[in-house]
C-alpha cells in the first residue's frame, strides 16, 4: 500500500484550517506542493492509495454551485477512505432563512472531520471556520480566494517548468471578481514569480498593484514574452450592470486567440480555472490544443492537491505510527 504519511509530514503547514493563500510562507506553499506531487505521481488505477481518512467524515458544504471543486474533494476525500456527505445549501435551508451560522452549527453536530465550504460571500468561510470545531478548507468564498485553485494552478506550473521562481505569469481578465486570481496573485508573488494582470479597466480592482503586480489594460503589450498565460472566466453573476460593451468586442480586445498567443513565449503555456465562456475569454480550438492548453491537467492535479490537504489537515487527529 502507497504511503505518503511520515512523521515529518505536518510538520511542514501547522494550521488547523486551510481559509486562504495569503499570509502563508514559501516554505508552507512549497509544503504542500511537494506532498502534492506526491499525491500525483501515484497511478489511481492502482486502487493502492492509503486509507489515511478511514472512518473521518469529509462534509462539502457548498451554498454556491460547483462542478469540477466539489466532485474534485469528493473524489480526493473518497480515495483516502473518507465518508463524504455533500450538501447543496443555496437552494434548501437559506431559502428557509437559516443562517450560515446555524447551518455550520447544525453540521458540526453530526462531528465531521472536514468541513469543505463554498460561500458567495467573501470571509464567510472565515467566519464559519471560527464557529466550528472541525478543519476547514476554503473552496471559494465570494471573489476572496480559492487557495486549492491556486495550489493546484502552481503544481501544474511546476511540473511542466520545473519551478515557479523568475518565471512571468499573465493572469488576464474578470480578475475583478476573480478569487481565482487573488489567490494566484498571492501564490505566485510569494514564490518569486512576476506577475502580470491583463483586464479592462472596468474589470481590474482599483490598487492592485498594491498585491505586487504590475497592470495592464493592452492585451497584446502584457502578454508580450511571458512564460504562463492564464485565463478567468467573465463571471457576470458577479456583475450588476454592464462591465463590458459587448462579448464580440470583449473577445476582439481581451479574448485568447492565437495571434495573441503569438506575443507570448514560444513555447508559452495556457491555463484556465474552468469553466470556460468558449468564444468569450478563450478561442476554442486553443483550449483544447494539447501542444498549449495544460486545461485538462490542472484538473488532474486538483485531485493531487486536495489529497494533501486533506492528509495534512485531518494529521493531528490520528495517531501518528508510533501510536504517540
Ligand atoms: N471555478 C472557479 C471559481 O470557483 C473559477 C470560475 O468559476 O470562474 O472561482
Amino acid at each position: 500500500m502507497t504511503s505518503l504519511n511520515s512523521d515529518s509530514a505536518n510538520l511542514g503547514y501547522r494550521h488547523p484550517h486551510l481559509l486562504g493563500i495569503e499570509g502563508l510562507s514559501a516554505q508552507e506553499i512549497s509544503f504542500l506542493l511537494d506532498l502534492s506531487g506526491d499525491y500525483a505521481k501515484l497511478d489511481p488505477r492502482s486502487h493502492s492509495y492509503e486509507r489515511l481518512l478511514d472512518a473521518h467524515t469529509v462534509i462539502n458544504l457548498f451554498f454556491e454551485t460547483s462542478t469540477r471543486t466539489r466532485t474534485s474533494f469528493e473524489l480526493a476525500a473518497k480515495r483516502l477512505g473518507a465518508e463524504v456527505i455533500n450538501m447543496s445549501v443555496a437552494w434548501s435551508s437559506i431559502k428557509k432563512g437559516e443562517t450560515l451560522i446555524d447551518t455550520a452549527m447544525t453540521l458540526t453536530a453530526m462531528h465531521p472531520d472536514v468541513l469543505v465550504v463554498r460561500h458567495p460571500d467573501s470571509g464567510a468561510v472565515k467566519l464559519l471556520s471560527e464557529k466550528v470545531d472541525c478543519a476547514v478548507i476554503n473552496g471559494g468564498d465570494g471573489s476572496h480566494e480559492h487557495p486549492t485553485q491556486a495550489l493546484l494552478d502552481a503544481l501544474t506550473i511546476r511540473r511542466r517548468r520545473g519551478r515557479l521562481e523568475g518565471l512571468t505569469v499573465a493572469i488576464c481578465g474578470d480578475v475583478m471578481h476573480s478569487r481565482v486570481a487573488r489567490s494566484n496573485i498571492h501564490l505566485l508573488t510569494t514564490m518569486g514569480a512576476k506577475v502580470r494582470v491583463i483586464a479592462p479597466p472596468t474589470l481590474l480592482p482599483s490598487g492592485v498593484e498594491s498585491l505586487g503586480v504590475t497592470a495592464y489594460f493592452d492585451m497584446r503589450e502584457g502578454l508580450r514574452d511571458v512564460d504562463i498565460v492564464m485565463m478567468l472566466r467573465l463571471q457576470t453573476e458577479r456583475m450588476q450592470g454592464s462591465y463590458v460593451p459587448s462579448i464580440r468586442e470583449y473577445f476582439h480586445f481581451y479574448g485568447l486567440d492565437r495571434e495573441k498567443l503569438g506575443l507570448a513565449k514560444p513555447d508559452a503555456l495556457v491555463m484556465h480555472p474552468g469553466p470556460m465562456n468558449r468564444g468569450v475569454e478563450i478561442d476554442s480550438e486553443l483550449a483544447d490544443d494539447i501542444d498549449r492548453s495544460v486545461i485538462r491537467e490542472q484538473v488532474e492535479m486538483g485531485v493531487a492537491v486536495r489529497m494533501a490537504c486533506l492528509d495534512v489537515l485531518t494529521r493531528p487527529l490520528r495517531p501518528s505510527p508510533e501510536g504517540a
